[in-house]
C-alpha cells in the first residue's frame, strides 16, 4: 500500500447542494417498488449461470415474496435467457399483478429479440441502458455526448415504435425504464440532459402508472452514501415533470455501503430500488432486498414483501446461486439469532420473561429484547431452534445446540468431529436436520445418555482405590500415588469384572482394558466442566484418545461423560471414546482358566459369577472365593466345570441354595436412640430354626442386629467390610449386601467368612448377609440360646 495514495486515487466530487433535504426526512415516509434483478444482474454474476430450472425455481420463490416487478433476463445475451422468457411466458408462471422486466442494450437487433423474448406476457417493463460517463464516451465507446444522446433516443423511439406494437398484437401493457449506466460517474447534468431527451423522444410519460423509470445506478459504488443521496436529490430537483418518473435506484456494494447508499437515496425522493436478494451481484454484489425490507419492518414499517418463511428464501437462493449466506448476514445468517455469550444468553432469556408479562399485562405490546432487533418467529424462526442445520451449517451452530439440549460445552477440537458426524448424516440423507436429529446423533454417536444408547462397552460399577490393594493383606500405607480401577463392565452384554492400575482413574480404565480386553489406546486430551448447580450439579468430560503411544495421531476418537461422580464422568467418557474408536472390531470372548498364579483368572472367575447370578463381588470376596476355587480344583485334578464352579459358589456362601442357615431373620424393627445418630434393633432371630425375641443396640442396622446376636454366643462377632449394590432392574429391583465377619473366641485362632443376602429391603438385605456369614463359622452358642 501506498504511504500516499492520493498520488493513485482520485476523491469523488461533491456536488453543491447546501440546500440538500434529504438528511431531515423521514425514513420509511415511503415505501419504495421492489425490483429483484437477481435473475439477471445476481445471474450474470455467477460463476455457473442458472439453468432454466433454477431460474424457475427462484422465479416463484419471488412471487411467493410478493415481488411484484422481476428482471428475468437479458434475453438477447443466451439462448438460456431467452427460452426462460418463452418459458415463463408459454407456461403462465406470472401473475397477473407482476411485472416480468427484460434488459437491453440500446442496439436495434438486440432490442428486437428482446421483443420477441416477451411476445404475450401481460406486464413487461422494457429495460434500455447505454453507458454515459466520461470514461465510457471518450474510451470505450469514443462518443461525443452528442452521440451518447443520440443513441439513446434513436433506440427510446424503436422501443415506442415496438411497444406499440406488440401492445396492438399481444394486448402487452409495457412500461419504459432507461439507465444512464454508470450514472453516479456520469456528470450530473448530463444524466439529466440524456433521461430529459429519453423522456422526450419516448412521449408517453404520464402519472401513475405510466410514469418513466429511470434507473440510477451505482453501476460501481465510489463515494460515500451521502453522495449518492445527494446525486438523487440533485436529480430529482432538476428533472422535468418529476410526477412522470420513477427515480430508481440501483445500487452496488463495492464500498460495503449498498445499503446506506439505498437508504439514503430513499431519503433523498427515490421511488423505487433495484437489488437482489442477500445481496448477490457482481464483485461485493447488488444492494441486499431482504436487508432494506427488513429494516424498514423493524421501524414499524410494512416493506411490501413477504420473508415470513425466510428459511425457504435462504434455502432457494443458496440452491439456485451456489452460493452459501454469510453466517452473520442480516436477519438471514445462521448465527444472527444465535447468542453465544452467557450474558448474552441470559439477558435474552430475561428480556423474553419480562415482554411476556409487559404483554400479559397490556402495558405494550411492543417487541424488546436485548440482542434481537428483531422477533424471530416472524420471520419463520424460533429463538431456541433457529439454527437450521443442513449440510451447509457451521459447527458453532451445532455444538450451540448440543448446549442447549444436552447441557453439554463441547471441547473446539470436539465440535469438530460432531461437526463431521452431522454433515455426513446431512450429506446422506439430504435434508435438513432437526434439534432433535442432531442430538439423538450425539446420543448414538457418543453412547451418550441412557440404556438406549449403550455401548459395546458399558460402566456398570467400579471402585477407584488410592494405592494397590494387595490382596488379603493389610496396607502397609507406604505406596506411590498410583490408583486402582477394580471394576465390572459389560462388555457386549457379558459383565466382566476388569482391574488395572495407572496415575489416576482413566490411565487405570486404560490398563483394565489393555490387560482383558486387549484395547490399547492412549489419551491425548482430557477437559471437564460442571453442569447445573448445588445439590444437582453433575460433572461433564470429555476425553479423546488416539492408537496406543501416537499422540501426534491424524486419527483420534472423541467421548462425552456426565454424572454427579466426577470419577464416573471421566471413566464413561473414555469408554465413549473407547465405543466409537473399537467399532465392531471382535473382542477377546471371557475364558475360564483357573491357575495358581494367572491374576486373569481371578477376574474371569469374578465375571462368571455376575453374569450368572448378578453378583458383583467386591475385591476382597473374590480373592477369597478363587482360593475356595483353587482348593476345588485341585482336588478335581485342576479342572472345574462352568455349573461346578457356580454351584461351588452357592454352597460356599449359603446362596439362594435349600441350606438351612443356623441363624436366620425374623420380623424385626429398627429404631433411632439417644441423640438419633444410633439404632436399636427390636426382633426375632431363628437359632436353628427356634424363635427368639432379641434386642441390640449399635450405630447402624447391622452393628445393632449383631449387638442382639451377641448375648448368645462365645467369644465376639466383627464387621471387617460391609458393601452392597443393586440389583434386578424395574419393579423387581433389589439389593444385594456383602458382609465379612470377623470371629474372635479364646482359645481358637481368628476366623473370618463372607455372609451374601438379597432382598428387596436394603436394611433386611444387610442384616441377613450378617446372619448368613455368622452361620458359615463355627460358632459357640452360650447355654441361653439353646432350650
Ligand atoms: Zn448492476
Amino acid at each position: 500500500m501506498l504511504t500516499d495514495p492520493s498520488v493513485k486515487y482520485k476523491r469523488y466530487t461533491p456536488i453543491d447542494l447546501p440546500d440538500r433535504k434529504w438528511p431531515s426526512a423521514t425514513y420509511g415516509a415511503k415505501v419504495p417498488i421492489w425490483l429483484s434483478t437477481d435473475l439477471r444482474d445476481g445471474n450474470q454474476a455467477l460463476a455457473n449461470p442458472m439453468t432454466i430450472d433454477q431460474k424457475t425455481s427462484f422465479f416463484r420463490q419471488l412471487v411467493k415474496c410478493q415481488v411484484k416487478e422481476i428482471e428475468v433476463s437479458y434475453p438477447a445475451a443466451s439462448d438460456t435467457d431467452f427460452n426462460f422468457v418463452r418459458g415463463l411466458v408459454e407456461n403462465g408462471e406470472i401473475p397477473d399483478d407482476t411485472w416480468i422486466q427484460v434488459l437491453t442494450p440500446a442496439r436495434e437487433d438486440l432490442i428486437r429479440r428482446t421483443f420477441d423474448s416477451v411476445a404475450g406476457a401481460k406486464h413487461v417493463i422494457l429495460h434500455m441502458y447505454n453507458a454515459t460517463s466520461p470514461s465510457f464516451r471518450n474510451v470505450v465507446f469514443r462518443n461525443s455526448k452528442e452521440q451518447t444522446i443520440e443513441l439513446a433516443v434513436r433506440h427510446t423511439k424503436l422501443v415506442r415504435q415496438l411497444t406499440e406494437e406488440f401492445a396492438a398484437k399481444h394486448g402487452t401493457v409495457f412500461k419504459y425504464e432507461y439507465s444512464p449506466e454508470t450514472f453516479t460517474q456520469t456528470e450530473p447534468d448530463f444524466a439529466i440532459e440524456v433521461c430529459e431527451a429519453v423522456k422526450t423522444a419516448w412521449g408517453k410519460a404520464g402519472t401513475g402508472e405510466d410514469r418513466i423509470i429511470f434507473n440510477l445506478p451505482a453501476t460501481v459504488e465510489i463515494a460515500p452514501p451521502n453522495h449518492y443521496a445527494d446525486q438523487i436529490e440533485y436529480f430529482g430537483r432538476k428533472i422535468t415533470e418529476r410526477e412522470k418518473v420513477i427515480i430508481s435506484l440501483h445500487p452496488h456494494n463495492d464500498r460495503g455501503t449498498g445499503i446506506a447508499a439505498a437508504e439514503m437515496g430513499m431519503l433523498a425522493g427515490a421511488d423505487r430500488v433495484e437489488g437482489c436478494l442477500f445481496g448477490n451481484g457482481e464483485r461485493t454484489g447488488n444492494v441486499d432486498l431482504v436487508n432494506l425490507a427488513l429494516n424498514l419492518y423493524t421501524q414499524g414499517v410494512n416493506p411490501n414483501l413477504d420473508f415470513s418463511d425466510i428459511q425457504s428464501v435462504i434455502d432457494t437462493v443458496t440452491q439456485c446461486n451456489d452460493l452459501p449466506i454469510h453466517p452473520r448476514h442480516p436477519y438471514a445468517g445462521e448465527l444472527v439469532f444465535t447468542a453465544f455469550s452467557g450474558s448474552h444468553q441470559d439477558a435474552i432469556k430475561k428480556g423474553f420473561e419480562a415482554q411476556k408479562v409487559r404483554h400479559s399485562t397490556g402495558e405494550n405490546s411492543y417487541w424488546d429484547v436485548p440482542y434481537l432487533p428483531i422477533d424471530p418467529a416472524d420471520l419463520g424462526q424460533t429463538y431456541e431452534a433457529v439454527i437450521r442445520v443442513n449440510s451447509q451449517s457451521g459447527k458453532g451452530g451445532i455444538a450451540y445446540l448440543i448446549k442447549q439440549n444436552l447441557h453439554l460445552d463441547l471441547p473446539r477440537k470436539m465440535q469438530v468431529a460432531f461437526y463431521q458426524v452431522v454433515q455426513a448424516i446431512a450429506d446422506k440423507e439430504a435434508r435438513e436436520m432437526t434439534v432433535d436429529d442432531i442430538t439423538t446423533a450425539f446420543r448414538q454417536t457418543y453412547h451418550f445418555g441412557g440404556s438406549a444408547y449403550q455401548g459395546r462397552l458399558a460402566l456398570r460399577n467400579f471402585k477407584i482405590s488410592s494405592e494397590p490393594n494387595h490382596d488379603n493383606t493389610e496396607n502397609s500405607g507406604d505406596e506411590d500415588e498410583r490408583k486402582r480401577f477394580d471394576g465390572t463392565i459389560s462388555v457386549d452384554g457379558v459383565y466382566r469384572v476388569l482391574r488395572g492400575n495407572g496415575n489416576g482413574p482413566l490411565s487405570a480404565l486404560l490398563d483394565a482394558l489393555k490387560t482383558h480386553l486387549d484395547i490399547e489406546f492412549t489419551i491425548r486430551e482430557y477437559t471437564e466442566h460442571s453442569v447445573g448447580q448445588d445439590q444437582g450439579a453433575k460433572a461433564a468430560s470429555y476425553v479423546e484418545i488416539v492408537p496406543a503411544g501416537d499422540r501426534k495421531s491424524a486419527v483420534s476418537w472423541w467421548g462425552a461423560g456426565l454424572d454427579s461422580d466426577i470419577a464416573e464422568s471421566g471413566l464413561r467418557a473414555l469408554l465413549s471414546a473407547v465405543n466409537c474408536a473399537i467399532g465392531d472390531r471382535p473382542l477377546p470372548e471371557l475364558k475360564l482358566s483357573v491357575g495358581f498364579n494367572a491374576s486373569s483368572g481371578h477376574d474371569d472367575i469374578s465375571s462368571r459369577i455376575v453374569n450368572a447370578l448378578g453378583l458383583e463381588l467386591p475385591r476382597r470376596l473374590q480373592s477369597s472365593f478363587f482360593e475356595v476355587v483353587q482348593r476345588a480344583a485341585r482336588d478335581s485334578g485342576g479342572e472345574i466345570t462352568y455349573d461346578a464352579l457356580i454351584n461351588l459358589f452357592k454352597t460356599t456362601y449359603c446362596f439362594s441354595t435349600p441350606s438351612n442357615p443356623r441363624f436366620t431373620l425374623g420380623a424385626f424393627k429398627l429404631e433411632q436412640t439417644g441423640d438419633g445418630a444410633g439404632r436399636q434393633f427390636n426382633g426375632e432371630i431363628l437359632f436353628n430354626g427356634e424363635k427368639k425375641s432379641v434386642v441390640g443396640q449399635g450405630n447402624g442396622p447391622l452393628s445393632s442386629a449383631l449387638a442382639a446376636l451377641h448375648p448368645f454366643i462365645e467369644g465376639e462377632l466383627r464387621i471387617r467390610e460391609y458393601s452392597e449394590h443393586s440389583i434386578g432392574e424395574g419393579t423387581e429391583v433389589g439389593a444385594a449386601s456383602y458382609v465379612e465377619l470377623v470371629y474372635d473366641v479364646a482359645g481358637s485362632k481368628k476366623r473370618s467368612a463372607w455372609g451374601i443376602s438379597i432382598d428387596t429391603d436394603i436394611t433386611a438385605s444387610g442384616i441377613r448377609a450378617v446372619l448368613n456369614a455368622a452361620s458359615t463359622l463355627d460358632i459357640g452358642l452360650k447355654k441361653n440360646a439353646t432350650q
